[in-house]
């Protein structure tokens, strides 16, 4: 009886990869509506990405400075929790169990954020001089989560898996390999990408999308998305002396920041709906000096600054 169901459970295990690694299952991108064809499901990027994540931190040290890794921890769980509140209440209910935030400050002079599939994100101390406040973390931080919300790091493999293999062949090398071997190992061993998730190299349409969807988040979880601007600003300041690598694979500053105010109005009505707040609009704009920004949003978190702006 256990032999017959192993070998029908093996059977069945065998079709939904063939199936999987041909055809692929079509999404719908939260916020931005886009839909794209995955050929990883959320399990295997979940077990790759656990398996990479605790061997990274295992690696990485670990920010001794108390107040800001609490500030980090801070910021991502009031992002986490709006986000998982709009999901809930907007059809993907489903993809909570996909989701076990982590936020983590670790000891690296880049100006770096990255986030691994599941919400395992990881910021490089090296970044806070740029983000000075929680409203441009929240915009560094929120740029991480729509990563993950958005499955970006399954749609890069599938795009390599299908420049690789085509969907063809991938079925036979799958079916060849013998389903008793678990899919993680299967996905591993044939996409090599177990040790490079967290450094894989999105597209730069995936990166205005993370944009787009980080500016929303950030504005549900209560943060002023004018701050957007004003952090970009100074990323490409900064970037005039030295690339930081939060930048060096992403789009292009100016076009970036166009990108952005075209997302702002759109990003407003969240952040009006989180904090009551009517009189937050755009004009601020271009005008938004890190006074004003701070002090509006003293004014609606009702939260206190720990973290010092120099
Ligand atoms: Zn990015």
């Amino acid at each position: 009886m256990m032999k017959k169901k192993t070998f029908i459970s093996r059977i069945v295990m065998a079709l939904a990869v063939i199936i999987l690694a041909s055809c692929g299952t079509t999404s719908t991108v939260p916020i931005t509506g886009r839909k794209h064809k995955l050929l990883v499901d959320d399990a295997q990027m979940l077990s790759l990405s656990s398996q990479e994540y605790t061997s990274y931190m295992k690696s990485a040290k670990a920010s001794t400075d108390a107040t800001k890794t609490a500030q980090v921890k801070r910021v991502g769980q009031r992002l986490a929790s709006a986000v998982e509140t709009y999901l809930r209440n907007n059809g993907y209910a489903a993809e909570l169990n996909n989701f076990k935030w982590e936020f983590n400050l670790v000891q690296d002079k880049s100006a770096n954020a990255f986030c691994m599939p599941g919400g395992k994100i990881v910021v490089y101390e090296g970044i806070l001089p740029l983000t000075q406040t929680d409203e441009g973390l929240a915009i560094v931080l929120g740029h991480e989560i729509a990563h993950a919300v958005a499955k970006h790091s399954a749609e890069q493999m599938s795009k390599e898996v299908r420049a690789q293999y085509g969907g063809q062949i991938l079925s036979g090398v799958l079916a060849a390999t013998g389903v008793s071997a678990n899919a993680t190992n299967t996905v591993t061993t044939l996409y090599g990408l177990g040790s490079s998730l967290g450094q894989l190299h999105y597209s730069r349409s995936n990166e205005s999308e993370a944009d787009w969807m980080g500016l929303v988040f950030a504005a549900m979880a209560g943060y002023d998305p004018n701050y957007a601007i004003t952090f970009w600003q100074r990323m490409a300041q900064s970037s005039q002396s030295s690339t930081p690598a939060f930048l060096s694979s992403h789009p292009s500053d100016a076009q970036r920041i166009s990108d952005i105010q075209k997302h702002l109005p759109e990003a407003l009505q969240y952040y009006r709906q989180a904090t009551g707040n009517g009189a937050a609009t755009t004009t601020t704009t271009k005008t938004t000096s890190k006074k004003a920004s701070k002090s509006s949003s003293k004014k609606t978190s009702g939260k206190g600054y720990s973290f010092s702006t120099k």
